[in-house]
């Protein structure tokens, strides 16, 4: 099976995922993963406050 190294854009880490997942491996952790989504929460929160 294929293998793809890709890099993380939450943490920077390099993580190896199998090729056929590559689209859906975005995060190297479900943590960065809900981290991200968290900040996406918290700017769409903040940017309806101060429109
Ligand atoms: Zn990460």
């Amino acid at each position: 099976m294929e293998h793809i190294t890709k890099t993380c854009p939450n943490c920077g880490n390099e993580f190896v995922v199998l090729k056929k997942v590559e689209e859906k491996a975005i995060y190297c952790t479900l943590e960065c993963l809900s981290a991200t989504q968290g900040n996406m929460k918290i700017e769409a929160i903040s940017s309806k406050v101060s429109a």
